[in-house]
């Protein structure tokens, strides 16, 4: 947590498909809230880290965007994707992946809460049920890039990659989850771990966590294996307060969490560097979704929820908290004519955008 600073610098990055319907009511919806609570958000739209300025320039991004990116505090970003123009890992890498990596944004989080009127996947579960945060290590771990093959086109044939695990790099990921956990009522951090099959790498986690929790006496710790931490994720998802993984082992909850509290329209995700050397960057996790885009019918709410945990990221508590329960109290009334499809809905992007906008300007 860090206080607030006076005035947040957001570079605006709408992409591809979806991405650029859904970004206007991610905007309207902080400036609501911005003006409620008389925070200074100073927006700047580019069109690069898109599809279509890649059709034009043959490349993702301009020559200089670090220069121009490492100015602003965050990056509110859309989605990224023409699979059809530019093959995915062109567009993802060329974009994407570069911000994660040069920006130094060595956390992912991702909520996992279940919203009123969405129907939960998981047997008898109401809100207030299922209310946790995701950690995820993003910079190393199980994805090096260190190995490859030997013996080639023997019978011996064989490949191999590394886990890398830096001190530093472990660490620094557990201290921030500590620290979240630390904030939170319940005080409770839950490590994912595989100490009985993977016999060097997670027990070295296993132990800095175990370091590291002697700092903060508050937070109760208990690891559990990825293989029935996953099966506790569907069966008994009200344990969970805040859960840190591995690169790998986060990466799989990160997905599995928010697919159990319902549609992909309605997550939100951060890429952050908590240290603010570089900004961090908030996405919905949706993609671009081809499929229905340019039909006025993405689910706003993942990008809205994505500038929400961005207000919460700089410290604007009562705003971000605000902003929550405006998008739970459009999701809670359950007026089909609002809600877009995928949430059972007859409404568009438009009509769900302006109600959250409009419920953050009536609390005020
Ligand atoms: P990626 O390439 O990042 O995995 P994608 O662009 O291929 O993503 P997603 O965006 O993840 O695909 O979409 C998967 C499915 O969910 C699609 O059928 C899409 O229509 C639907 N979907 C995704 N986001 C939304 C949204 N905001 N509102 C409604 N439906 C959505
Ligand atoms: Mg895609």
């Amino acid at each position: 947590t860090m206080a607030p600073t006076t005035s947040l610098k957001i570079a605006v990055i709408p992409g591809d498909g979806i991405g650029t319907e859904v970004m206007p009511y991610g905007i309207r919806c902080l400036q609501a809230v911005a003006q409620a609570f008389n925070i200074s958000l100073n927006f700047t739209a580019f069109n690069f880290a898109s599809c279509e300025y890649y059709q034009k320039h043959g490349d993702m991004l301009p020559m200089d965007w670090k220069e121009t990116l490492v100015k602003f505090d965050a990056i509110y970003f859309g989605a990224v994707g023409m699979p059809d123009v530019v093959p995915d890992n062109v567009s993802l890498w060329g974009s994407l992946l570069k911000f994660r990596r040069e920006f130094d944004q060595y956390i992912n989080l991702r909520p996992c809460r279940l919203m009123p009127g969405v129907r939960c996947p998981l047997i008898d579960r109401k809100p207030g049920d299922i209310d946790f945060w995701i950690v995820r290590e993003n910079t190393e771990g199980e994805y090096s890039n260190i190995g490859g093959k030997i013996f080639e086109g023997t019978d011996r044939e064989t490949v191999i990659q590394e886990t890398v695990m830096t001190k530093t790099g472990v660490d620094r990921v557990l201290r921030y989850a500590f620290s979240l956990a630390q904030h939170r009522p319940r005080k409770h951090l839950t490590s994912a771990t595989k100490s009985n099959g993977i016999s060097i790498t997670m027990p070295y986690w296993d132990e800095r966590v175990h370091d590291i929790s002697l700092s903060y006496p508050e937070v109760r710790v208990d690891k559990y294996h990825i293989d029935i931490l996953t099966a506790h994720f569907v069966q008994k998802p009200d344990i969970f307060d805040v859960v840190v993984g591995s690169n790998l082992f986060g990466d799989i909850l990160s997905d599995l969490g928010p697919a159990c509290t319902g549609t992909i329209g309605i997550a939100p995700s951060g890429n952050i560097n908590p240290d603010r050397t570089f900004p961090s960057l908030f996405e919905p996790v949706h993609g671009s979704a081809p499929d229905i885009a340019g039909k006025g019918i993405a689910n706003p709410v993942g990008m809205i929820w994505a500038g929400q945990m961005m207000l919460q990221h700089f410290g604007y508590f009562d705003a971000a908290s605000l902003m929550l329960q405006a998008i739970e109290a459009v999701l809670a009334r359950g007026d089909t004519e609002v809600l877009t499809i995928d949430m059972g809905g007859k409404g568009t992007t438009q009509s769900l955008g302006e109600a959250i906008e409009k419920e953050i300007q009536a609390f005020t």
